[in-house]
C-alpha cells in the first residue's frame, strides 16, 4: 500500500462509481465526539448501560436522559469541510452515494442528496410498538422517554442501538452499492462496528480502489487500503476533491 495523494485523485477521476463509507471520524470536526478512544461517548457512558436496546428497554427514562444530553451537544454542530468536500464530489459526479454510520444528518446538511444512513437519524423518534416515525423536537424534549401519539407506544431515537438489526433497506442497499463500485473512500471509521466494517472488504474483493482518510490506521490500513490519507479529514478530503478537479481540469 503505497499509493499518494496523486493516485488517489487519479484513481477518483478516472472512476465511474464512487461511494463513501463514513464514520464518526467525519463528525469529529465538527464538534462531534467519536464512541470509541480515551475522550469517546462509551468511557463515560458504558455501552451496556446506555447503548443497547436492553438498557432501553430496562430503563427508558435513564437512557433517554442520556440521548437527551447527546443531543444537546450535538444541536449546533455544523457540517465541516469533510462533509463538503464529499457533497462537492457528488456535484462534480465522482459520487454515488455515501453510506454513512453517523446519525447526525450532517452530510445532508452539506448537500449530499444520496445518503444512506446505515444507523438510522438521531433527529427523529420511532415507536417500538407501531413504528410510526416522528421528528426528535430539539428544543421541546420531554423529561421523561416520550410515548407515541397515534398508539400510547414507547417512543426511542431512531437510531440502531446494540442489539438491534440493521434496516433492512439500508443493509441490503448498501451492500449492493459497495460491490458495484470501483473506488470506495471509506472516512474516519475505526472498523471495528459490524456489518458495517464489511463494506470496504465486500468492495474490495470486487476489485475496487480503497482510499481511506483516518487520522491513524486502522485494520482497513493494514489488510485493503490502497491509498491511505492520513490526517484530519476536514484537511485531506478538501485537497483531495481539489487534486481531482485539477484533473479533470474544473
Ligand atoms: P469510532 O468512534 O469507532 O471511530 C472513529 C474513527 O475516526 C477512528 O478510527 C479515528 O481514528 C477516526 N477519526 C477521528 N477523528 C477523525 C478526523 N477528524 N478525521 C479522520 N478520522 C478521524 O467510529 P465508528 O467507526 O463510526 O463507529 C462508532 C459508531 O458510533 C458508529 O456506528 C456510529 O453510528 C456511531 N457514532 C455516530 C456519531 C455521529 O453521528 N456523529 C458519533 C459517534 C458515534
Amino acid at each position: 500500500m503505497a499509493a499518494t495523494l496523486e493516485q488517489a485523485a487519479r484513481a477518483l477521476s478516472d472512476a465511474k462509481n464512487v461511494v463513501a463509507v463514513t464514520g464518526a471520524g467525519v463528525s469529529e470536526e465538527s464538534g462531534i465526539p467519536t464512541f470509541r478512544g480515551d475522550h469517546g461517548i462509551w468511557v463515560k457512558y458504558p455501552i451496556e448501560e446506555f447503548g443497547t436496546i436492553d438498557a432501553y428497554l430496562n430503563d427508558a427514562n435513564r437512557v433517554w436522559a442520556f440521548w437527551c444530553e447527546l443531543s444537546e451537544l450535538v444541536k449546533d454542530c455544523r457540517p465541516n469541510p469533510a462533509h463538503y468536500a464529499l457533497a462537492e464530489l457528488e456535484g462534480i459526479d465522482r459520487m454515488e452515494t455515501v453510506i454513512t454510520q453517523n446519525v447526525d444528518n450532517l452530510h445532508q446538511e452539506a448537500g449530499s442528496t444520496s445518503v444512506i444512513e446505515y444507523h438510522g437519524n438521531a433527529r427523529h423518534l420511532v415507536c417500538l410498538q407501531c413504528r410510526k416515525r416522528a421528528p426528535f423536537d430539539l428544543d421541546n424534549r420531554t423529561k421523561l422517554a416520550p410515548k407515541c401519539v397515534e398508539c400510547d407506544g414507547l417512543l426511542k431515537p431512531d437510531v440502531v442501538m446494540f442489539g438491534e438489526t440493521i434496516p433492512n433497506y439500508a443493509l441490503f442497499e448498501a451492500s449492493a452499492r459497495a460491490q458495484k463500485c470501483d473506488v470506495m473512500i471509506v472516512v474516519g471509521t475505526s472498523a471495528q462496528v459490524f456489518p458495517a466494517a464489511e463494506l470496504p472488504f465486500a468492495a474490495k474483493e470486487r476489485g475496487a480502489f480503497i482510499i481511506e482518510c483516518n487520522r491513524e490506521p486502522t485494520d482497513f490500513t493494514r489488510l485493503i487500503t490502497d491509498a491511505f490519507l492520513e490526517g484530519p479529514a476536514g484537511e485531506t478530503l478538501p485537497e483531495l476533491v481539489t487534486l481531482v478537479k485539477a484533473e479533470l481540469a474544473i
